[in-house]
């Protein structure tokens, strides 16, 4: 069923800011700073790492990340803590010193479980701030606070409350890509991975779908439901076109291409799957396609490479710059410094918790 509506805030609104400077909560005990040369110690120590990505990360950089490797993950057993990482991270990030890896859901489920006193996310702000709703005595830390997102930046708490204004009774499902603050208003949060399922759980026949409107034109391409979507998108995602993929095609009919459904339609027309990144990756080790286009932000292609190098990735290559800002030297500041801090109000986490939870607590 197409979209019924799309609302959203009109052209030149001066967007909030998605990653608002936070408070550090308390006096902490800084760490000296581990030294950083490149010597055989560490090279020998580090070997089995560079194993991995090898692929990806040519021998004359990993004499620059090998260092912050093994400083970080020495850090990492001091602090009790441990490093969720996104799937859209660097190979070195991924690879080397993230305890789990994923994809929006698979980090909130696994911040549900973690035994550690500290969590350094490797994402972006919503990220942080879901980690931190679901585990909220424990300190949640991201290496920069200004890694924000498109989608989480193009509408507020109060945009909700309009919305529910003028739709009373319908209920309201937030992307999980939203503020603590949005989480707060809705009843029930989704992710790629299960925004269909989520959407089919609810009752009536309409349901408020934000912020992304692509997902939730994917969404109602699959479901009875009556959609009213808002118009935010992933500045990454909509920079892809079917033009593009068209091309790629032509010139190798045996190309296959794989989209993430934060896509255009145009684009996810021509994806021969389209899923979330964890479905993607997913997809590709079931398959072992010969040559295969990932129509997401281009790290994962770098990920999923250094797992399966007899897999050739054509990359049309749009980076997060969120997700950029989180780099090795910035985590071993988290963790020496326990910085910066991901601090809500209470009040606002414990409503935006019972939304992640309906999430994190359906039956798949
Ligand atoms: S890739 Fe898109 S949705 Fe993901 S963090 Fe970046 S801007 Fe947000």
């Amino acid at each position: 069923m197409p979209v019924l509506d799309i609302l959203g805030p009109t052209a030149g609104r001066t967007a909030p800011p998605s990653a608002p400077a936070l408070p550090t909560r308390s006096e902490t005990r800084i760490l000296p700073m581990p030294p950083l040369e490149w010597n055989e110690q560490v090279a020998n120590e580090t070997a089995h790492l560079y194993a991995r990505v090898k692929t990806v990360i040519p021998e004359i950089e990993w004499p620059f990340f090998a260092p912050y490797v093994k400083a970080i993950n020495a850090l990492k057993k001091e602090r009790n803590a441990v490093i969720l990482a996104h799937n859209y991270q660097t190979p070195e990030i991924y690879n080397c010193v993230a305890d789990f890896v994923g994809d929006s859901l698979q980090l909130a489920r696994e911040a549900t479980r973690v035994d550690a006193d500290v969590i350094v996310q490797c994402g972006v702000h919503f990220m942080a701030e879901t980690s931190k709703i679901l585990n909220p005595e424990k300190t949640v830390l991201i290496p920069d606070s200004k890694a924000g997102c498109s989608l989480a930046s193009s509408i507020t708490g109060e945009d909700v409350r309009l919305l529910r204004a003028r739709f009373p009774g319908v209920p309201v499902v937030a992307y999980v890509n939203t503020s603590a603050d949005v989480k707060a208003e809705v009843d029930i949060c989704c992710t790629s991975s299960n925004a269909l399922q989520v959407v089919e759980s609810l009752p009536g026949d309409t349901v408020i779908f934000v912020p992304d409107q692509y997902l939730a034109n994917y969404v109602a391409g699959q479901t009875s439901k009556k959609i009213i979507a808002w118009k935010g998108a992933c500045e990454v995602h909509e920079r892809f076109t079917g033009e593009e993929l068209r091309r790629f095609r032509e010139d190798d009919p045996t190309i296959q291409i794989i989209a993430h459904p934060e896509c255009p339609p145009d684009v996810i027309a021509e994806a021969d799957f389209t899923g979330s990144t964890a479905h993607m990756i997913d997809w590709v080790r079931a398959k072992r396609p010969k040559r295969i286009v990932m129509v997401t932000e281009c790290s994962m292609a770098d990920n999923v490479q250094a797992e399966l190098p007899d897999v050739e990735f054509v990359r049309p290559c749009n980076l997060c710059p969120h997700m950029k800002r989180i780099t090795l030297p910035k985590i071993l500041d988290s963790l020496v410094y326990m910085k910066e801090e991901v601090v809500i109000d209470p009040a606002i986490a414990e409503r935006a918790r019972r939304s992640v939870e309906r999430m994190v607590n359906l039956k798949s």
